[in-house]
């Protein structure tokens, strides 16, 4: 076997499909978010980033970064273990307790990211639960298919966002078998938000347990931050809510929270928790103080929802079609992987603006797009930057304007 060829064949039929990926080497500006540095073969020069996850900014957050500094300084680099063996640093304790308040649960379980919190919690749950059947919503994110593929259970997929679809699903299961519907609160590539209510109407109709990936919410969506079913006021009935550090907080690592009992499960069966280094004890500090500040700050989300109200009209003034939702995610519809491509090349090269695009396998073919998040550092400028460098773009390549109301 050429075990090198194989390697290179396969890269090979990826650029043929046009899939295969290219990173921006970046490097972003503490204290000037969204300003970063690209790094070139040729040197360097400033961009404008406008698809991070770092929605809120938090990243950059003086008393974030102050949070980190001094438990860098006290604790050192790293955790120094699994939780089990060492690795348990009081900033963890710290951590979960102010999940589990925000979201109003009794415990929380850190991770090492979402994908992992996602991977595990699903695996562990359905995995460990005699006959359980998993109800999984199709545009799942990759890491609950992951776990939910690797816990063995048996699962359906109902239709995205289909009330009618998972209905017909569960009354069609026997009536005495564990049942765990998971599902988002806000898909990243549409920014459509779940019928939560309905969904947990379903739930307490049919015995199931819910479990809900707020991971482009918390921080964002609910008076403290608790994401959607915060401010919709279901937490108390999500069985498992799970979220990421890594998007609205700014830092890094995953969560799950719900009962103690629940959490103390995880704790004790799930692979990915036991056996992998507890995040390091500068980022559960960063996290922690990051999750304190959004509870009572609304600065941030304000802004937030301020600046993509804005761009959002501004786009559809200039009749760039952009996909409608109700969330802060604003989809410019392209519908060509080449011309995406060339639209988000164009952007950083000619203009100073670094968007990637977004194509086939992550959305289906034909809805090739841009996804841009913004933020609340985005200013005017910025945005009038964007719409004029979108708007010549679009005619350069002779894409199609959607009808502007006079
Ligand atoms: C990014 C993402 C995750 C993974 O979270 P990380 O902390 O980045 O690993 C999980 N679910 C969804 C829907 C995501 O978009």
């Amino acid at each position: 076997m050429d075990y090198e060829g194989f390697f290179r064949d396969q890269l090979t039929a990826l650029r043929h499909e046009g899939n295969y990926r290219v990173f921006a080497d970046l490097e972003r500006k503490a204290g000037s978010f969204p300003s970063a540095t690209r790094h070139r073969e040729d040197g360097t020069h400033e961009v404008t980033v406008w698809c991070s996850n770092d929605y809120l900014g938090m990243g950059q957050n003086p008393k974030v970064l102050a949070a980190m500094h001094e438990a860098l300084d006290k604790c050192g680099a790293g955790s120094g273990g699994t939780r089990n063996i060492s690795g348990t640093n009081h900033f963890h304790v710290l951590l979960e307790k102010e999940l589990a308040d925000l979201h109003h649960k009794e415990a929380a379980l850190t991770f090492t990211s979402g994908y992992v919190s996602n991977w595990a919690g699903l695996s562990t749950l359905a995995g460990r639960m005699p006959g359980c059947i998993i109800l999984s919503d199709a545009l799942n994110h990759a890491s609950m298919i992951e776990g939910i593929r690797h816990s063995g259970a048996d699962r359906v997929i109902w239709k995205h966002n289909d009330l009618v679809d998972l209905e017909r699903k569960l009354a069609a299961l026997d009536a005495d078998r564990p049942k765990l519907i998971a599902f988002e609160s806000v898909y990243s590539m549409d920014g459509d938000i779940a019928p939560i209510k309905e969904i947990c109407d379903l739930a307490d109709k049919y015995g199931a347990m819910t479990y809900i990936d707020e991971v482009h919410a918390v921080g964002l969506y609910g008076p403290r931050g608790g994401g959607v079913a915060e401010r919709e006021g279901l937490m108390d009935r999500i069985t498992v809510i799970e979220g990421t550090l890594a998007k609205g907080f700014g830092v890094m690592g995953g969560y799950v929270a719900g009962s103690a009992a629940m959490c103390d499960f995880l704790r004790s069966f799930a692979s990915g928790f036991i056996f992998s280094t507890a995040i390091s004890p500068a980022l559960a500090a960063g996290a922690l103080t990051s999750i304190r500040h959004l509870k009572t700050s609304q600065v941030e989300r304000e802004r937030h929802q301020n600046r993509v109200a804005k761009l959002r009209r501004e786009l559809v003034a200039t009749g760039i079609p952009v996909m409608e939702n109700q969330s802060h995610i604003i989809p410019v519809m392209v519908g060509d992987p080449v011309k995406c491509k060339m639209i988000s090349d164009w952007l950083l090269d000619r203009y100073d603006v670094y968007i990637q695009p977004i194509n086939y396998p992550t959305v289906p073919r034909g809805t090739e797009r841009l996804r841009i998040t913004p933020g609340p550092m985005h200013s005017d400028a910025d945005i009038a930057h964007l719409v004029n460098a979108l708007s010549e773009l679009w005619s350069h390549c002779a894409l199609s304007r959607t009808a502007v109301a006079a």
